[in-house]
């Protein structure tokens, strides 16, 4: 059976990418009969960007209301906090006795931040936590605690899963076989949705459209992406627009096939945007009735989180359990 797991940092407020990319894919997924999924709120990892308590918190009850808006079944899949299972935080640090620190130097995340420092002339290693530094190793110790052999990534995450491969196999290589190793499931080119700004949409960047705001603020968020200068009647690109993307993402091949024509036939933007308005909120209206109920009543998200962390940590105590004692840290007898 596959184990496939999936995770979104506690970071911020959900948004159209992470629905696209992440929710949508892997509940669909997980209605499939032939599959143990593992739905997870990254909370330890929204430490490492995050250092605002109470946007953590909201984030954590947002994103978890989201899931279970969008059709997760509790009782089908294991859902959980990532910090209800202390077994991650102790596996992270077996995997961080055997990982290079060489390796790490080859993050991107870690990379992309000593760059940015170089280019505004700072110390290379300015602002840069251990937590940024180590992250592919907690990442690894998320997937490797339930030996997940499916992780379903954007192309920017290949490259950690590559890393949780190696991680387990110099594990595996000193102590046994005891890690299965994962493979990253990549989505299809341009799954991929672009924020307001253009780059990539991120809870980080302050460039997304939320995915259960009001209609009206949606319909802002939308007006607000950019666009070129193009005048109504002048042909547009649909290759590259964020407008077209995000329409493509929620609609039907039929309706992106019609969208690309209004596009060649010289669209104005402001229709355009309002054709995607519709699409999306059509799709959305009924999730988001369901959100808000569970956003009005935390204690039931509570309840299902508690049992969904008691699931998952009925496997990752096995697993530490046969791990401590693989490294040598068994009772005296
Ligand atoms: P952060 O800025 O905190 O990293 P994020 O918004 O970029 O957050 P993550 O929580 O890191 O998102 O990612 C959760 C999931 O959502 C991942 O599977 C990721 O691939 C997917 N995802 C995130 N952003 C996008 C996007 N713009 N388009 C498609 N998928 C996305």
């Amino acid at each position: 059976k596959e184990i496939v797991l999936t995770g979104i940092t506690t970071s911020g407020t959900p948004h159209l990418g992470n629905y696209v990319g992440a929710i949508r894919p892997a509940i669909e997924a997980s209605r499939q009969e032939d599959n143990d999924a593992y739905f997870f709120l990254a909370d330890y990892h929204a430490l490492i960007k995050c250092q605002d308590p109470a946007r953590v918190q909201q984030s954590r009850q947002e994103i978890a209301a989201t899931w279970l808006a969008c059709g997760l079944d509790p009782e089908k899949v294991t859902f959980y906090r990532q910090s209800d299972v202390p077994e991650i935080a102790e596996l992270n640090w077996l995997l961080t006795c055997v990982t290079a620190k060489g390796l790490m130097n080859r993050a991107h995340a870690y990379k992309g931040a000593v760059d940015a420092n170089t280019a505004d002339n700072q110390d290379p290693d300015f602002g840069i936590t251990m937590g940024l530094f180590c992250y592919p190793i907690l990442m690894a110790a998320d997937i490797l605690a339930f030996n997940a052999n499916k992780v379903p990534v954007g192309r920017d995450q290949i490259q950690h899963i590559e890393m949780a491969r190696d991680i387990a196999g110099r594990f595996n290589h000193l102590f046994g076989e005891h890690f299965v190793l994962p493979e990253a499931v990549v989505g299809e080119e341009g799954s991929i949705l672009k924020g307001l700004d253009g780059r990539k949409m991120s809870k980080s960047y302050n460039n997304t459209i939320p995915l259960f705001e009001t209609e009206k603020k949606l319909q802002k968020g939308i007006n607000k992406i950019k666009t070129n200068l193009l005048e109504p009647g002048e042909p547009k690109d649909p290759n590259d627009s964020t407008v077209f993307d995000i329409y493509k993402a929620f609609a039907t091949p039929e309706q992106t096939e019609q969208m690309r024509k209004h596009f060649a036939e010289g669209i104005a933007w402001g229709e355009a945007k309002k054709e995607l308005f519709k699409l999306v909120n059509d799709q959305l209206a009924e999730p988001r009735e369901k959100y808000l109920e569970l956003m009005a009543n935390p204690a039931h998200v509570e309840q299902v989180l508690q049992a969904g962390g008691e699931k998952a940590r009925v496997h990752a105590r096995k697993r530490i359990a046969d791990l401590r004692s693989a490294v040598g840290l068994v009772n005296f007898k």
